[in-house]
Parts: structure tokens; sequence; C-alpha cells
């Protein structure tokens, strides 16, 4: 295992960051999985669980398993980590900028498109190297302006090349699941199942430039103008990138982090990263909904909310999900009770029981895309 500490750009006199990455495996070997957590600073059973995975990663390297490499960051944002406000981590958004960390990663296919093509080849493979050397060579180019871009850079000069991309978040309240996009799909099934995930919700470039998607949305779109342009050349997708949410921002304790952590380990088993024999794969929890298919419920008055179901529950439209409750309204109707538009699991809630008008309830993975549009929320 190698430690490396990777400093940041300094954005005050006397202050600097560093990003610390963990290597396991020799870096040429391949398959190449990369590993985040807390890219959302506030959002820690991912830092728990890469805490657990270290130890598994280091006893598998101790006996000699390490067949591809794992890049391991335990903790992917510093400065959000560091932003803290009346007593409460601020990690989501960076307090100078507004940006949220997760958004604004820069469009990888444009950023090699134009010195790509003359390069293509009849080889899938070698395309996929050129690719990732295109990138590599781009991003080094890239000089930051500001610690944040300096951090988007790190991460990405970190994970570019990885053929498996896991990205660990939480919601608020939550249980299991995991967004990718389309193309990811196939070889990030299997992680699904060792997960036990809940719900898996699919897109196609949900805007707003995501780290997973930055990473996957490169190779597809990359197809994409390939056919456009009127070449036939192969490029497969180099990269399958997903992002957990690990439940909710309390559920951190050890129980639930070994056991994703050894969930993650049998996967990298399977992906052939580590050898060994790979577990028996348990059966698909639920089956994936288009990300265009989950609906948001929204508070339509301000009030104090009382939930009547919890994560995990299945919803049939119409069924009732959150009384918002406005105790000084002065006629009979106190009670808004907000309902299921769609059919499917309520996959996470809000951990504020204060609603302003508008305000994010909860979120049901429905079955039919109907949204359009950034698929995202802030
Ligand atoms: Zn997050």
């Amino acid at each position: 295992m190698v430690r490396t500490e990777h400093p940041l750009l300094s954005p005050s006199l006397g202050s600097g960051k560093h990003l610390v990455s963990f290597t396991f495996g020799d870096p040429q070997a391949s398959p190449k999985v990369y590993i985040q957590a807390s890219l959302h600073a506030e959002e820690l059973p991912g830092m728990l669980v890469a805490h657990h995975l270290r130890a598994l990663l280091e006893s598998a390297e101790a006996a000699g398993l390490m067949k591809g490499h794992v890049v391991l960051v335990p903790a992917a944002n510093p400065i959000g980590l560091n932003q803290r406000l009346d007593h409460k981590p601020m990690g989501r958004f960076e307090l100078d900028t507004g940006e949220n960390f997760n958004r604004h990663y820069p469009d990888l296919a444009e950023a090699v498109w134009a010195d790509l093509q003359p390069m293509l080849v009849e080889d899938g493979a070698r395309n996929v190297s050129t690719v990732r050397a295109l990138t590599a060579k781009w991003l080094r180019a890239w000089q930051p302006a500001t610690e944040l871009q300096s951090l988007r850079r790190q991460l990405l000069l970190l994970a570019h090349d990885a053929d498996l991309v896991l990205d660990l978040h939480c919601d608020w309240e939550a249980v299991l699941h995991l967004y990718a996009e389309e193309a990811c799909w196939p070889p990030l099934e299997p992680l699904a199942r060792l997960l036990g995930v809940q719900a898996v919700l699919l897109a196609r470039n949900s805007g707003g430039g995501p780290f997973d998607e930055c990473l996957s949305g490169q190779w597809w779109q990359l197809a994409e103008r390939i056919a456009a342009a009127g070449l036939d050349l192969p490029l497969p997708q180099g990269c399958a990138s997903t992002t957990i949410e690990l439940r909710g921002e309390t559920d951190v304790d050890h129980a639930h982090a070994s056991a994703d952590a050894a969930a993650l380990m049998a996967f990298l088993l399977h992906a052939g990263a580590v050898q060994g024999t790979p577990p028996a794969l348990p059966p698909l929890p639920c089956q994936p909904t288009p990300l265009a298919g989950s609906e948001t419920l929204h508070a339509p008055v301000p009030g104090v909310v009382a939930y009547r179901v919890r994560p995990g529950d299945r919803l049939a439209v119409g069924d009732p999900v959150a009384d918002v409750i406005d105790p000084t309204a002065a006629g009979a109707s106190r009670v808004h009770t907000v309902r299921a538009g769609v059919a499917g699991v309520l996959y996470a809630r809000v951990s504020g029981r204060y609603a302003v008008a508008g305000g994010e309830l909860g979120k049901i993975a429905g079955e039919h895309a109907f949204r359009t549009g950034p698929l995202l929320g802030a």
C-alpha cells in the first residue's frame, strides 16, 4: 500500500489542505478500481466504510492477492470537512462560491475529442488507452484557479483511468440505493446484489456534471461523437461509475460499515481486482428504475412535518407520505397530507421536521420516466 498526500491549491496566505489516497496493488495492473468517500463532506457512512475496506485491502495485499489495483480516497473533500456554521457541518456546497462539491465536473468528452479523432484505430482496447492518455494530458494541463478547482482536478487525476468508480455518498434518511448511467449498469449489477440496494436509479446524463457521470459519460458521449462523425470505429465503455447512497447521514456504525466494506470487497473479487473465489451473488433485491421516474415530494405549505411512512416502504399512488401541519392556520385546514404521485419505494426522506413552502420531503422510485431537464436535486 502506498499512502500519498496530494496538496491542494492554497486559497489564502498561510493556509493549505491536502487530499490523501491509498493505492493497493501494482499501479500498472488492471482492472483499476477507484473508490472515494464523503465528497459531500457531511455524508460520513462512506468514510467509515473506507476505514473498514482499507483493512481488508491491506490484508489482501499482504497475502499477495491484489490482481488489479485499487485507489481509495477515504475523505474526498477536505475543503467541505472544514466548513461549519452555527455548530453544524456545511459539506455539500462550498461556502465561498455556493457550488455543490459534486457538480461542475468538466466535460471530458469535449476535452479530448479534437485530439482523439485522428488517433482512433480499429482496435477498441487501443482506443481506450488513447482516451485515457489524452484525458491525463488534459488534466495535467488544467491550471486550477481556486482551491475547489484543484480538488476537482486532483480527484479526476486519481480516477480518470479507472475501469470502475465507486463514489460513496448518503442521503438524509434513506435505504441503500445507487445512481448510475445506463451504460454502466451491466458491470454494476453484481454490486447492487452484493450491497442489497433497495433502489437503482439509472439515467443518461442527469445534468449538472456530477463526479460519477463526468467519468462514465465521457465514454458513451465519445462513442456517439464517433458515430456522428461517420466513423465505424469501436470505443467500449471504458468506465462504469456509480454514486452509492449508503443510507442516511446518521447511519454511521461499525455493523453497517463492516458489512458494506465486505460487500465492496466481494465486488472487487467479482471484478477481478482481487484474487480469490467470489461469493455467490444474492438475488437482485429490486429492478432498476429511471431517475426520470423518481418523484420528489414537496411541502405545499410551510409547517411541521409528521411522516406517515419510512424509507424502504413501498407505496401506491395516493398513499399518504407525510402530513405538513400549520398549527397557526386560522381555519380548519391545518393539516396538509402529501401523497405519493407515483408507485414505488420511498427511498429517501429529509431529516428536518420543519418544511418551508416548496421544501423537499422525500423521493419515490417510480417505474415510468416523466421528468425532463436536469434530474439531480441541489
Ligand atoms: Zn452526496
